[in-house]
């Protein structure tokens, strides 16, 4: 299986390097350069399996020769091992044809766990093999950041910086980040938003100079390895309601793109998903592309659903990439436009992409309600974020079986839960001492060349 930029004018590479290098050189985003597919029977022989062993049918064909089958299975058993429930993936139902797909039994309570664990798995197998070390550097708005440090924590070959909005993540997201006292991880909080931060590690990739000094190496969504392991849930849920015998669809939260482009991944390999809804807050930029087919970038309004506070959402480059039926250079002219503000979507795009997404978008009003209402009426207590995709799949019920993406804990924000329910979720026992942990934080300004002189004194070679 070889991986191609998105752009077009990257080098091909394997699925190795292809974790490990994150971000093309044309700036581009790495995809498979074919989609492989899995028959109605090898669909309808995950019934009643576990998630390993679904998670093992779904990727390997992804991975090439960079595993041989007996290590894939290991690093898959060991990236699974610490969640806390039996099933990973439980589905609870919630209504009539509506189902929870909870994806918070990880050890930092969010779906992010799903991939970064097992890409912490991968680098540290690939990265004992070859004897290289890398630097790892990412932007968080809070998620992605813990599940990272939690995964590369105390590895004998990985520095791990992540980058977080100073004041805009929740106490426990912050907490999960400063409080671990291996040495190879450290948390910057950085004046600015999200897409600050994620601007600030898009420049480093663009460093040549320093992506090479410094072994750069990327988790954010945008690494092939971090989708690839999404689209495992997508498969296990379907199945367990009927696939492939009957169509399922999906209501996801949606920030950067990649958990719902994991969703259309699953399609092409022979899933069928009747439909795939992008659910936003009030950051909306994707909502406002599908409907008026224009991408305009626009400020990032603070919510309650902070995972979700973005307005570049990277992995849409992907999605753009399958609308425009894989032409390269078209995305590029697309991108080199978005660096001026915005562009818009060819008609030809726009229907490709209206076939495969559908969208709502959710105030913040609406979701606190949402969250109120599904407590009384349901018995269950949704995090905001899941609480935006429930309110979004409550629109599109009817005959299909629809799953909403319960993608965070509510303990893991807990404030926004309280206010609206005045329920103080606990945290789960093996993380009740999170509050008494010391804090380790570096504060820095929005400024490229100060973050990259702490990475440059901190790594360790
Ligand atoms: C990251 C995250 C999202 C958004 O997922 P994307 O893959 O970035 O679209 C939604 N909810 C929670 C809780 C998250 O952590």
């Amino acid at each position: 299986m070889r991986y191609i930029s998105t752009r077009g004018q990257a080098p091909v590479l394997s699925f190795e390097d292809t974790m490990l290098t994150g971000l093309a050189r044309d700036g581009g985003l790495y995809v498979p350069e074919s989609i492989p597919t899995l028959s109605p029977d090898q669909i309808a022989a995950m019934a009643g399996q576990s998630y390993e062993e679904v998670a093992y049918t779904v990727m390997r064909p992804f991975v090439g020769d960079t595993f041989t089958d007996a290590q894939f299975r290991d690093l898959i058993a060991a990236a699974y091992a610490g969640f806390g429930h039996a099933a990973r993936a439980p589905l609870v139902q919630l209504a009539p044809n509506h189902f929870l797909l909870e994806l918070f039994h990880g050890p930092t309570l969010a779906f992010k766990d799903f991939a970064m664990q097992l890409i912490g798995q991968m680098f540290q197998a690939a990265l004992a093999r070859s004897g290289n070390r890398v630097t790892i550097v990412g932007a968080t708005s809070g998620d992605t950041g813990s599940a990272a440090i939690e995964a590369f924590r105390g590895l004998a070959a990985v520095d791990v910086f992540i980058l977080y909005p100073h004041g805009r993540v929740s106490e426990v997201q912050r907490r999960q980040m400063t409080t671990p006292t291996e040495s190879n991880v450290h948390a910057i909080a950085v004046d600015g938003d999200f897409d600050d931060c994620q601007a600030l590690v898009k420049e480093m990739f663009n460093d040549f100079a320093f992506r090479d000094a410094v072994r750069l190496a990327g988790v954010n969504s945008i690494n092939w390895g971090r989708v690839l392991a999404q689209v495992v849930y997508y498969f296990t849920s379907a199945v367990s309601l009927g696939a492939p015998h009957r169509p399922v669809s999906f209501t996801v939260p949606t920030g950067n793109f990649g958990d719902v482009f994991a969703g259309f991944i699953a399609k092409r390999m022979g899933l069928p998903i009747a439909q795939l809804i992008v659910a936003t807050n009030s950051n909306d930029i994707l909502h406002r592309t599908l409907e008026t087919g224009a991408y305009i970038k626009d400020s990032v309004t603070p919510t309650i659903s902070p995972s979700m506070d973005i307005q570049v959402s990277s992995n849409f480059e992907r999605a753009l990439f399958y609308a425009y039926g894989q032409d390269g250079a078209a995305v590029a002219s697309q991108m080199a436009d978005l660096t001026r503000g915005g562009f818009t979507v060819s008609q030809g795009a726009i229907d490709a992409l209206r076939d495969t997404y559908a969208s709502g978008r959710v105030s913040e009003q609406e979701t606190s309600d949402t969250i109120g209402t599904y407590l009384a009426q349901h018995g269950e207590l949704l995090c905001p974020h899941t609480a935006v995709g429930a309110h979004v799949a409550g629109q599109h019920l009817g005959t299909v079986p629809m799953v909403t993406l319960a993608t965070a804990h509510p303990a893991k924000f807990l404030a926004a839960v309280e206010r609206a329910t005045g329920i103080h979720p606990p945290l789960p026992p093996r993380m009740a001492d999170l509050y008494d942990r010391t804090e380790r934080i570096t504060r820095s300004a929005r400024d490229l060349g100060a973050i990259q002189n702490i990475i440059r004194d901190r790594i360790t070679s």
